[in-house]
């Protein structure tokens, strides 16, 4: 099985992390919407969100939380939203948004229709340069926050590139 978060949890596949502990990571959208966009994931792989134990989905939104707040005074977006679709990478995760109008989420950035179908698709939306990706993580890691009772040590690290073996 060859799943690309796993490879991230791993560090055998490059990542700008804001976020570290027992249960969850978190690191930078490689194609953000906007600017600050991120994302949560639990170490295990697991397909679908309401197949997480309650524990680990609250750690998961706890740690969304404490970012989601950094990310409004990092990048002063009108709205932050939290997402969880469960189309993608099937292994878990819910998205931190920064929107900037009310049609963010459901814009062309992240879906569009194909033949009367709403498809979720990333292909108009570049891949953000690592460099910036690597410096809004630092900026969304300088508060984390601190750990939570769920999740383990909460280990908060600065964001640095996870070279490929
Ligand atoms: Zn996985």
């Amino acid at each position: 099985m060859s799943c690309i978060f796993c490879e991230i949890v791993a560090r055998r596949a490059p990542a700008s992390f804001v976020h570290q502990d027992e249960l969850a990571v978190a690191f930078m959208t490689l194609q953000p919407t906007a600017p600050g966009e991120c994302l949560v994931i639990p170490r295990a792989h697991v397909d679908h969100f309401t197949d997480l134990p309650d524990a680990t989905a609250q750690h998961i939104m706890g740690v969304a939380q404490r970012i989601g707040r950094r990310v409004r005074e990092v990048f002063r977006p009108e709205r932050v939203g939290f997402l969880v679709h469960g189309y993608g990478v099937a292994h878990a995760h819910m998205i931190i948004v920064p929107q900037q109008g009310p049609h963010h989420l459901t814009s062309d950035r992240f879906a569009r229709i194909v033949d009367g179908r709403v498809v979720f698709d990333l292909s108009r939306t570049p891949v953000a340069d690592r460099s910036v990706l690597d410096a809004h993580a630092r900026l969304l890691a300088a508060d984390a926050g601190p750990p939570s009772r769920a999740g383990g040590d909460g280990e908060v690290i600065t964001a640095d590139r996870q070279p490929l073996p």
